[in-house]
């Protein structure tokens, strides 16, 4: 019999497949579409830095203890498959006009990031016009993180698959699972695409699908789409190495002159259609910020549907009442940056080893008996 069935085939169901096929179990993971191509394809690829040893909240234990761990993360990655995934550490700055009435967040945030001891830089005015001349000549605010990271998600989830088979995972694609059956407290069978899928253990990893999925054991997780819409555009010489942020908007560079604009946060449902209004803002918010984008070409726009958690964090842990059944989703807006962390969590509580993170994480509200992380 297989060791896990993971259900669900994005960034986290991957990672997981990955973490836990290297510790050589055996894993199938069964996707209802296409490995890779829902949120985890859309994403804008931003791993924003953190510090474990300072960190005081959960999200802030989460981000760094995945910031410590993508570097080697990325590395075993391409090492095993050859596949650059364009892990790199670009640096962002974060920016506000002085107009822009939000300039109370901005400083919540530098004395947040000065707190935790993560390494930033403030700038001044003839700073940020000597090191980021591109930058609209209004920005009034602007600090700096040198150990901002991104990478190429597209190309991660392409070496995630490959690494995944060249460990024995079992990729099934065109398997939407829909029905669990469920005996003795345990979970017993998956059903999808006609199958029966058997495993000793299973980890429902379906992002935005997950709450849905789960609600037919009785398991009342609030987990909602919320789209997010991306513009592409290209300029032929890159005009800015690092990404550059705005609150919840910001400009990704990649190394070869391409441009995200991202995004919107919108309750559409399933719907992952790009709007008129939505492109135009992203447009005028990227020609606001950066004036000399005014020339680039549009090359494409996309959506996807980020896992939002209406406890505000992901659920990565055990289920309620079931033996032998995990869950890991709700990651929300940070779920490429969270994925290593997420896979080794779920590795150590499958193979009941010490778990990493410290137990004030595991309470969510609501949920008992659920032993989180
Ligand atoms: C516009 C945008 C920008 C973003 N930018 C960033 C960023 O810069 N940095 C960052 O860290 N995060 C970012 N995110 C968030 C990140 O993309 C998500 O948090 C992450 O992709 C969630 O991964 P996932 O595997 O849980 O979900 P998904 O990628 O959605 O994967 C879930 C998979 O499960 C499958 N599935 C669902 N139900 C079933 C079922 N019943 N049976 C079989 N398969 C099923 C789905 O088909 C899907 O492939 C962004 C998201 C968006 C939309």
């Amino acid at each position: 019999m297989t060791d896990v069935i993971v259900i669900g085939g994005g960034v986290i169901g991957l990672s997981i497949a990955w973490e836990l096929s290297g510790c050589g179990l055996s894993v199938r993971v069964l996707e209802q579409g296409q490995f890779g191509r829902e949120a985890s394809w859309a994403g804008a690829g931003m791993l924003p830095p953190g510090n474990l040893a300072k960190a005081e909240t959960p999200e802030a234990r989460l981000r760094g203890a995945t910031h410590q761990l993508w570097p080697d993360w990325s590395k075993g990655l391409t090492s095993v498959t050859g596949m650059e995934n364009g892990f790199t550490r670009c640096g962002a700055i974060e920016v506000r006009f002085p107009d822009d009435g939000a300039l109370g967040e901005w400083k919540n945030g530098l004395d947040g990031l000065n707190a935790e001891e993560v390494l930033v830089e403030t700038l001044g005015v003839s700073e940020i016009k000597q090191r980021f001349p591109a930058l609209s000549s209004e920005i009034s605010h602007a600090y700096f993180l040198p150990d901002f990271c991104q990478v190429r998600n597209p190309r991660h989830l392409k070496a995630l698959q490959i690494g995944c088979m060249m460990r024995g995972v079992e990729l099934v694609a065109g398997s939407p699972v829909r029905k669990i059956e469920t005996n003795g407290g345990r979970v017993e069978t998956v059903h999808a695409g006609g199958i029966n899928h058997r495993a000793a253990e299973f980890v429902f990893a379906g992002g935005a699908w997950t709450g849905e999925l789960l609600s037919q054991l009785g398991i009342g997780l609030e987990i909602e789409p919320i789209k997010g819409q991306i513009v592409l555009l290209r300029t032929g010489q890159p005009l800015f190495r690092s990404v550059i942020q705005v609150g919840r908007e910001y400009l990704v560079p990649r190394n070869d002159g391409r441009i995200l604009i991202g995004s919107t946060e919108e309750r559409a449902g399933f719907d992952k259609r790009n709007t008129a209004e939505a492109v135009g803002e992203l447009i005028r918010f990227a020609e606001r910020l950066v004036p000399g984008m005014k020339d680039a070409e549009f090359e494409r726009c996309w959506a996807g549907l980020r896992p939002y958690a209406s406890t505000d964090r992901p659920y990565i842990g055990r289920l309620p009442q079931l033996h032998n059944a995990s869950i890991a989703a709700g990651h929300f807006r940070y779920g490429l940056h969270l994925s290593p962390i997420t896979g080794v969590l779920i590795r150590q509580i499958l193979l009941k080893q010490k778990v990493q993170l410290p137990d004030d994480c595991r309470v969510v509200p609501g949920i008992d008996p659920i032993s989180f992380w």
